[in-house]
């Protein structure tokens, strides 16, 4: 990366550290830099222009306090903020759309298709988040927020423990790189050994 490309994205950095939650662990500004971290190494191996990628993994949930308390689509949201925080520095604008296309489509719940090697690669860097101890860790500040119980032993009822069996532990057929893939295979091994051992616990047998 260039020395322009360096200082650029130093810009974004700053720029987008500001807008992300402080009270959401799991879309705080940690997150933004894992994810970032993550879509540089899946780039190193699946290609893709690491410059784009790295702004998109930066801003891509920006517009995450707006749906925390205004219930907008945060995709569509962080589009609109990076937007404007990528024309202000300058990035160039032959790019700019590339990564505003990333953000908006990463988005699990909408379960788009994405369609270039750096939407692909930034849908597989957010999924992993979710994935392994720091998707557990996350899952659990996820229901305390919303005040849901941990575990329940009834199936129907809205729990932490469920949403693994609902979600997380689907998304590794959901990737869309050979190294995610990878990747996911010791975080999904993970997950399925904490929840073992976790049920375990609560029966009072481990
Ligand atoms: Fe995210």
């Amino acid at each position: 990366m260039s020395l322009h490309e360096s200082s650029l994205l130093e810009l974004i950095r700053r720029e987008a550290e500001k807008h992300y939650a402080l009270n959401d662990p799991g879309h705080d500004w940690l997150h933004a830099e894992r994810v970032c971290r993550m879509c540089m190494r899946i780039c190193e191996k699946e290609g893709g222009d690491p410059q784009v990628l790295a702004a998109a993994a930066l801003l891509h949930d920006v517009g995450i306090s707006y749906e925390l308390e205004q219930g907008v689509d945060h995709a569509e949201k962080s589009v609109e903020i990076a937007g404007e925080i990528l024309s202000r520095i300058g990035f160039p604008k032959e790019k700019m759309s590339m990564a505003l296309e990333a953000i908006r489509v990463h988005r699990f719940r909408k379960r788009v298709k994405a369609a270039s090697i750096e939407s692909r690669i930034l849908q597989d860097a957010d999924r992993l988040d979710a994935m392994g101890a720091v998707g557990v860790a996350r899952t659990f500040s996820h229901g305390g927020r919303r005040g849901i119980p941990m575990y329940s032993r009834r199936r129907e009822t809205d729990s932490t423990v469920n949403h693994f069996y609902e979600k997380l532990l689907k998304l590794k057929e959901t990737l869309n790189t050979e190294t995610a893939r990878r990747i996911a295979e010791g975080r999904h091994m993970f997950m399925e050994a904490f929840l073992s051992r976790f049920l375990k616990e609560v029966e009072g047998e481990a």
